[in-house]
């Protein structure tokens, strides 16, 4: 299989309804060149966009979204069939989500999670459907293996994420473009999707608007992959196309919390907590509504892992709080309070001549400023020793220790990753193929699907993942020509 050296940027086979007008204005969009009856009867006329056009009988697919499930499942769907036609549809820059993510560096994967069981753990929504064929197809291995092979080296860091060595998420996006540019993926960007329905025949109509200007394109496609993100224009497409939607709301926030303990001890971050978060509406205790990890004190609340953790797995029902609730801490996680009071008996037998502000127990790595704040708190003097303070006060700290309760007034708005909860329900979807059971040819991918990860790379091994499948089958579909790939067949082969 040879690579293409040239990306396609014409368009192939784009049909323009003949004396289509504007929606917005009277004007006529486009002069057409040509005019010709299309295969299901509906009159079309064509521009010619590509000084070679294709012959109409090749069979083209349509991305909806130049994102990273787009374009990975672009790449993968000429990798599979390179004589398929892909064009990928992008309203605004490809990859501008990768661009600036994890701070510019791109958290593309989680090396820490070979197992594809356990790696389904790290998705609130989708943990019990992604558990199948998904990450067995194409897991963060299979991930790293692909870009490693393509050029960008890679590093796992000690928490699991990987990034490219060069700390530079352009290293992704210069891979995935040269990619399709090789494999002949033509890439249409400022242009929209606005609808899509089904033609007759069980192809797509999808309607093309440029926002700038007065101009409407239509195309016919064989395929139609829909990689749009959270944007609402695609789930509407979604819904245009009979599936449903489930509200998306927003996941991976930080807690908005007033209160002036946090005031004081803001910019602090605590490498280990253990945080259980309340909701009036949710009445079991789910366990993964308890969290333990790094947290960090800003000016306006809580952040840090540990709190973004509990927002991904509380998205949907800190929503319907009204993001109000109650956030239980425990600084001494490892310790159990009786545990906690020996050591701090412990650490007055063998620090007894040390000054108290100057020594606190090593075990429970506690920072300076937290220790002291600690002190106030408790009416204790830095200056005193440890060997005069009484076991009632040390008794008094280990309970303060273990539980401070905060009062969460609302969402932060953490802007460094930010994904949504909710979209195409997985139900809807043949997880083997990504293609949906409402329509044959039409597949999903990416965050458009109620899947979202919590933070370490998993919302982008969503997206890679999704696209491989669904371009991969795509590709093979084309190749096989099987002819609409009835749905039934598909619940055959599913997980
Ligand atoms: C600030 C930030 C940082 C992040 N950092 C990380 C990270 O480090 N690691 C991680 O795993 N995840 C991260 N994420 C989440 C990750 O970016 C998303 O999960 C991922 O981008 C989803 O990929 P996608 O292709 O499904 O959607 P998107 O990347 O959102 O791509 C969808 C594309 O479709 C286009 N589009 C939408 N509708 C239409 C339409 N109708 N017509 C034409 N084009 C359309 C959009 O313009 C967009 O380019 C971060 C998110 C944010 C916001």
């Amino acid at each position: 299989m040879t690579k293409m050296n040239a990306m396609n940027f014409a368009s192939p086979r784009f049909i323009h309804r003949a004396g289509f007008r504007s929606e917005t204005s009277s004007n006529l969009v486009h002069i057409f060149r040509h005019s010709f009856f299309g295969r299901h009867g509906r009159r079309y006329s064509a521009l010619p966009l590509s000084p070679n056009p294709k012959s109409s009988d090749e069979e083209l697919l349509v991305v909806v979204g130049g994102g990273a499930a787009g374009m990975y499942g672009a790449i993968m769907a000429k990798t599979a069939a390179p004589d398929l036609r892909v064009v990928v549809i992008e309203k605004a820059k490809p990859l501008s989500k990768v661009k600036i993510s994890g701070g510019g560096r791109c958290n593309l994967t989680n090396g820490h999670f070979a197992d594809h069981m356990l790696l389904a753990d790290n998705y609130p929504r989708g943990n019990k459907e992604l558990r199948g064929s998904f990450f067995k197809t194409h897991g963060p291995m299979d991930t790293m293996s692909w870009f490693c092979e393509n050029g960008v080296e890679l590093k796992i860091e000690e928490d699991g994420r990987v990034f490219p060595v060069s700390d530079s998420s352009s290293s992704i996006i210069d891979c995935l473009m040269s990619e399709a540019k090789m494999w002949g993926v033509s890439l249409q960007t400022g242009k929209v999707v606005t609808s899509a329905s089904y033609t007759t025949g069980g192809k797509f109509s999808v309607k093309l608007e440029k926002r700038s200007i007065d101009y409407v394109e239509y195309v016919e496609a064989d395929y139609l992959l829909i990689a749009s993100g959270s944007s609402q224009q695609g789930y509407n497409i979604a819904i245009q196309l009979g599936h449903s939607v489930i509200k998306p709301v927003p996941s991976l926030f930080t807690f908005k919390i007033d209160d002036l303990r946090l005031t004081e001890l803001s910019g602090l971050s605590f490498p280990k907590v253990e945080a259980k978060l309340k909701l009036e509406t949710l009445r079991n205790n789910v366990p993964q509504f308890t969290q333990v990890g790094p947290m960090l004190v800003t000016h306006w609340g809580l952040s840090g892992p540990v709190i973004l953790r509990l927002s991904a797995w509380g998205a949907r029902y800190l929503a319907s709080s009204e993001y109000k609730g109650t956030l239980l801490v425990d600084f001494a996680p490892d310790h159990h309070i009786d545990d906690l009071k020996s050591l701090f008996l412990n650490h007055k037998h063998h620090s007894a001549r040390q000054k108290l502000l100057n020594s606190s127990p090593s075990e429970l790595g506690l920072p300076k400023r937290f220790w002291k704040y600690i002190l106030d708190h408790e009416r204790l003097e830095g200056d005193i020793l440890w060997a005069s303070i009484s076991n009632n006060s040390l008794m008094s700290i280990a309970v303060t220790l273990k539980h401070w309760s905060f009062t969460v007034k609302g969402k932060g708005q953490f802007k460094d990753e930010f994904v949504t909860a909710g979209g195409v329900p997985l139900s809807e979807i043949y997880l083997n193929t990504m293609q949906s059971r409402i329509h044959p040819r039409l597949y999903f991918a990416g965050e458009v699907l109620n899947v979202d990860g919590i933070t370490g790379g998993f919302n982008f091994q969503n997206a890679w993942s999704g696209g491989y499948i669904a371009g991969t089958s795509i590709g093979k579909q084309s190749i096989v020509g099987i002819e609409g790939n009835s749905v039934c067949e598909s619940v055959h082969h599913d997980n």
